[in-house]
């Protein structure tokens, strides 16, 4: 008998926890595959759309943008992906490949974008379609929960970590979290020195940096012992952004690798002369992700994750944002 209901929990309001819900399997557009979810992680992100602080999240919304699963079927014009494939499904969704900026290789800042788990429904269900040309087709080396954050944490993280000029060494990480945990194996990796940057007393995610190799680890009031050339803030505090400018040397970069942001205070002119600069990531292309997957052909990164079933969704949430999660939180699908 073919099934034609799955498991979901959605967004029904800002404020509200996700119901789980019974809801029809949707069917893949011409363009698009129906894929049988493995995991699906927890973003920041996610947090910010069930707070509202993202306006326009389609509705009712099933969140989540870090897929790893099966394709099961595929629309008529798809030729990219197979069925049995094993794909990941990012952030972005679908771009117009029209816009000025579709033209000038800046997909992800185009105009008529549209975002998994935002815009599009996501990953916290049995299933999701996704349009074929923005999915990943991973090798079986991914066909675990594990990967999951690989698909935003990583991601973001790596377009963030590319903002950099490549001969800095000294690179401040603000926040040290899912994001963070993954791109400090890189950049160990590449020989750069990391300066971990957590919570002030946070001794968890200090000792945690400290185990993944962290040249020196503090509280995000704490001034390391050297200038920094660049420094990546995943902590949604504007305050951070003052505070990273006072570490960095002439000529060094803050990346404000998140999506939301509170306030940033008003600061001297001093900290941003002698050519620093501060700077923000917007979403991925599908060219990070080939080169992303590209890297971790040649660079083993571990990821750390605490694992919940997918109607454990609220209670996961609740633990991210007390920053009790170890990692990253990712869902686990039943596999039957
Ligand atoms: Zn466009
Ligand atoms: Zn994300």
């Amino acid at each position: 008998m073919k099934i034609s209901a799955m498991q979901a929990m959605v967004f029904e309001g800002a404020g509200k926890p996700l119901g789980l819900r019974q809801v029809p399997i949707p069917a893949p557009g011409d363009d698009q595959v129906l894929i049988k979810i493995i995991a699906c992680g927890i973003c920041r992100t996610d947090l910010h759309v069930l707070d509202g602080e993202l306006a326009s999240p389609k509705f009712p919304l099933i969140p989540g943008h870090e897929i790893i699963g099966t394709v099961v079927s595929i629309g008529k014009n798809v030729r990219n992906i197979k069925e049995n494939d094993l794909v990941g499904v990012p952030w972005l969704g679908y771009t117009c490949g029209t816009c000025k900026y579709c033209r000038q290789d800046k997909e992800n800042l185009c105009e008529n974008a549209k975002f998994t788990g935002y815009t599009l429904d996501g990953g916290y269900a049995q299933y999701t379609v996704a349009f074929s040309k923005y999915c990943f087709k991973l090798s079986g080396q991914y066909h675990n929960p594990e990967s999951a954050p690989l698909l935003c944490a990583g991601l973001i993280g790596f377009r963030s970590y590319h903002m950099i000029d490549p001969k800095a060494v000294n690179i401040g990480m603000y926040g040290f979290g899912a994001a963070a945990h993954i791109l400090i194996q890189i950049a160990r990796a590449q020989n750069k020195k990391v300066f971990a940057f957590t919570r002030d007393g946070d001794s968890k995610s200090q000792s945690f940096a400290r185990e993944l190799g962290a040249h020196w680890v503090g509280g995000s009031s704490d001034v390391p012992p050297e200038k920094l050339e660049a420094a990546i803030i995943f902590a949604p505090a504007g305050e951070l952004v003052p505070k990273a400018l006072k570490n960095l040397d002439k000529g060094g970069e803050v990346i404000c690798g998140g999506i939301h942001m509170s306030q940033i205070p008003a600061f001297s002119y001093d900290l941003l002369w002698e050519e620093r600069v501060i700077r923000s990531v917007a979403n991925l292309t599908r060219k990070d992700g080939l080169n992303f997957f590209d890297l971790l052909t040649s660079i083993n990164v571990h990821t750390q994750t605490e694992l919940f079933r997918l109607s454990q969704a609220n209670e996961a949430i609740a633990k991210l944002r007390k920053g009790e999660i170890k990692g990253a939180a990712v869902l686990v699908m039943d596999q039957d």
